[in-house]
């Protein structure tokens, strides 16, 4: 498979703005959570440990290998190894976007997993398991992750947050899309199970939906690459 790296330029720029809509968006509050993108086969482009994602610059953004040796000064994100095992189970995997959306985190924090209620949560996210809680920044939520990774582009952390996988030429708004899209029928599961207690859709309807899914994505790996226009 043959993927298509984004510039180093053009990846900086778009984590920033990234960041900012996660912000904005309120699906991180102060340090939380954690942006990466492929740069090449082994080469990554991050955020740094702590920083605040709605107020980051370009020059923050920390290079390291895929074996988490970052360049410079500043240390990268404290959840690299959860990037890193994105990376590892999927090598068309070019980014990696990790949040603390709340309404997905009170799913996990009330036991519930995310159902395919909506047409948009089946043909945007696909299944999306929920990771067992580990301790934030230390190697088990890796491990915690790892066994969904092949088959889920996005994951719940019980009791943390969640992450999106990011493809196609932009993969870090990809990955941001998908966390929003959870983020909102995250909401819309928690509002209606007030009244009862929410149904999927019938599984004929999800077979459809996914193949539409499974069709958007074969389309996203065959798209042009803009950036080509500005090395
Ligand atoms: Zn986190």
């Amino acid at each position: 498979m043959e993927l298509s790296y984004p510039t180093e330029r053009n990846a900086r720029t778009w984590m920033v703005e990234v960041g900012r809509r996660l912000y904005a968006r309120q699906l991180v509050n102060g340090g939380e959570g954690n942006l990466s993108t492929r740069l090449g086969p082994r080469r990554l482009l991050c955020t740094p440990t702590g920083a605040n994602k709605g107020f980051l610059s370009e020059d923050q953004l920390v290079i390291t290998d895929l074996d988490g040796s970052a360049q410079g000064l500043r240390a990268p994100s404290s959840e690299l190894l959860l990037h890193l095992a994105c990376y590892e189970e999927r090598l068309d995997c070019l980014a990696v976007v990790h949040a603390h959306p709340p309404h997905a985190v009170a799913l996990t924090l009330a036991g519930d997993e995310l159902l395919p209620c909506m047409p948009e949560a089946i043909t945007a996210l696909g299944e999306v398991p929920t990771a067992r809680y580990a301790t934030p920044g230390t190697e088990r939520v890796a491990e915690a992750v790892r066994p969904y990774l092949r088959s889920a582009d996005c994951v719940l952390l019980e009791r943390h947050g969640a992450l999106a996988m990011g493809f196609g030429h932009r993969a870090l708004f990809d990955g941001c899309d998908k966390l929003e899209m959870l983020e909102g029928v995250s909401r819309v599961q928690l509002l209606a199970s007030l009244r009862r207690v929410p149904t999927p859709l019938p599984a004929e309807e999800r077979k459809i939906l996914n193949d539409q899914r499974l069709a958007g994505q074969a389309r996203l790996r065959l798209s042009p690459r803009p950036w080509d226009r500005d090395r």
